[in-house]
């Protein structure tokens, strides 16, 4: 037995790339039906910073950055190269168009916030093109409020969110909610899983589900299917097959989301996958309770291997630091920093964020008066810390780190704060202790390998063939940009321009 439902347009999943697509549509006048596995809307990216590299549009326009279209295409030429060149010039030359069209909702309005682009390549901005969803108070959300995911600290905790505006993520869902609803034209089903794809005479025309109370849903889409439903960061026995560095617990996306349910089901029908083993990795500041905690905008201390050796620059963009991490191939990890008058506060954004006390008793962090003895702690020997310790020092009093480079770029000074007597601001020596070791992990805010999609997110089969009435955007689909980062919002602005242009080829 099991409950029929028609729409126009059936999308799977609930983050910036999925709700977009949704409100393309239902503003389009479809009958748009989302389908969302969690009890919670918004996925990852209601986690997410929401910064969203759409460049070349009116937001930067009135933010007068000098950023343009042209621009943009230079810089993501360069940095991702030949790779899915047509992707990456559909991707530039649709971003305006997306924020044209949501920004004509009255709910959704963005704004420009500095954040550098990631690679010192032609056409990038020193401070950045990404922009974001203004804050929204939670009364402007309305009922809608206690179906959006919290932030990270809170959601892991079981908590509601906390009070104040929304910020990130939770914003740029809460607006994308908010304008679908205004449509008229959508629904929205929690607790509802995707099983299956439905095809008929080799076209998708819907799919199956499973509700909240175990029911069979089979669902019949007039134009079309689009998943947009995470790619296979949680599921451990996936990564496994792609060997995917770093570990499915120690993933950021949220607990029981992302296990690849949409794209097996796309494979099952003969949709072609690429990027085996890609990911946005970060570091990840090992947790108590087995998982990890993102690490952003390190502005102290020091990384050390499981010999007590540097390997990079700590002050890298994230995941240009864990594929350093990765090619690197160390058991261990450490960040080595010094404890404050006030006790040991770690120097980096670390989301979320546990208490130092409850590091020290689980033996994430470790916490000795001296070098040797907190080399002693994390088993390496003490002469090398103490070497590499020396080595660091005189690098932050000359202000030139000449193994790593680090506080060359703009990108490495941008969390920090200046201090007169320091000639370079990434560079803080450790001089008195107490010190103290922080266990670093390798960690991903989502993976990048998925099924292989055309300029207009269509799902190819391994010929090259599309599926017709089959479309994907997000982790889903293997991303544009292979195995570089370019920029702040990349994955949220890919997901968020092939939702869209999924649903103008739909409409065609
Ligand atoms: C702390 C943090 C900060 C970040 N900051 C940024 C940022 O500022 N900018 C940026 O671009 N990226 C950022 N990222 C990365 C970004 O959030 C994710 O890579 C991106 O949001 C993934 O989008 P998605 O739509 O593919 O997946 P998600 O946003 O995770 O959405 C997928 C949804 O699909 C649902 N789903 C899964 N399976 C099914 C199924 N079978 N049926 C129905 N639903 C299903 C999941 O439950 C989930 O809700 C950040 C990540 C983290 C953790």
């Amino acid at each position: 037995m099991h409950e029929s439902i028609e729409c126009d347009v059936l999308v799977i999943g609930s983050g910036g790339g999925a709700l977009t697509g949704a409100f393309a549509a239902a503003e389009a006048g479809l009958d748009t039906l989302v389908l969302e596995k969690t009890p919670l809307l918004g996925g990852t990216s209601a986690y997410s910073g929401g910064a969203v590299w759409l460049p070349g549009t009116a937001v930067q326009d009135r933010a007068n950055i000098g950023d343009s279209t042209a621009k943009a295409r230079e810089y993501l030429r360069a940095v991702v190269g030949d790779y899915e060149v047509d992707r990456q010039e559909a991707f530039v030359s649709t971003a305006p168009a997306v924020v044209d069209l949501l920004e004509k909702n009255p709910n959704i309005e963005f704004e420009w916030r500095p954040f550098p682009d990631y690679f010192r390549a032609p056409g990038r901005m020193d401070s950045g093109r990404a922009i974001n969803a203004l804050d929204i108070e939670p009364s402007a959300v309305g009922d809608l409020l206690e179906r959006v995911r919290p932030e990270l600290d809170a959601d892991r905790e079981g908590a509601p969110h906390p009070a104040g505006k929304l910020g990130g993520g939770r914003a740029l869902i809460s607006r994308l909610l908010l304008a679908l609803e205004s449509t008229g034209n959508s629904r929205v089903l929690t607790e509802t899983a995707l099983t299956e794809l439905i095809v008929e005479n080799e076209v998708v025309v819907g799919a199956m589900a499973t509700g909240p109370d175990g029911k069979t849903l089979r669902i019949l889409a007039r134009r079309g299917v689009l998943i947009a439903a995470g790619g296979i960061e949680k599921d451990q026995p996936l990564r496994d097959a792609e060997s995917m560095p770093g570990l499915a617990r120690w993933s950021m996306a949220p607990q029981g989301s992302n296990t690849g349910d949409a794209i097996q089901a796309a494979v099952r029908i003969g949709a072609d996958t690429t990027l085996a083993g890609q990911a946005w990795y970060c570091p990840g500041v090992a947790l108590p309770d087995g998982s990890a905690a993102f690490m952003v905008g390190v502005r102290g201390g020091l990384l050390v291997d499981d010999a007590g050796k540097r390997y990079l620059n700590e002050s890298l963009p994230y995941d240009q630091f864990g594929r350093a991490m990765i090619e690197h191939g160390s058991e261990r990890s450490y960040l080595v920093f010094e404890a404050t008058d006030s006790g040991p506060v770690i120097p980096t954004i670390s989301i979320p964020s546990v208490a130092a006390d409850a590091h020290l008793e689980a033996g994430t962090w470790v916490m000795a008066d001296t070098i040797e003895e907190l080399a002693a702690l994390i088993e390496v020997a003490p002469e090398v810390l103490r070497n590499t310790v020396e080595q660091f020092n005189e690098y932050a009093s000359t202000g030139t780190d000449e193994q790593f480079h680090r506080g060359e770029d703009p990108y490495d000074k941008f969390f920090c704060r200046p201090v007169p007597e320091l000639p370079n601001a990434a560079l803080t020596p450790l001089k008195k202790g107490p010190y103290v070791a922080a266990r670093i992990v390798l960690s991903d805010l989502g993976t990048k390998s998925g099924v292989r999609t055309d300029v207009d997110a269509r799902v190819l089969r391994e010929d090259d063939t599309p599926i017709a009435g089959l479309y994907a955007a997000g982790n889903t689909s293997a991303s544009l940009s292979g195995s570089k980062y370019p920029g702040p919002g990349v994955p949220l602005g890919t997901a968020m321009v092939f939702a869209y242009r999924a649903v103008r080829a739909m409409l065609s």
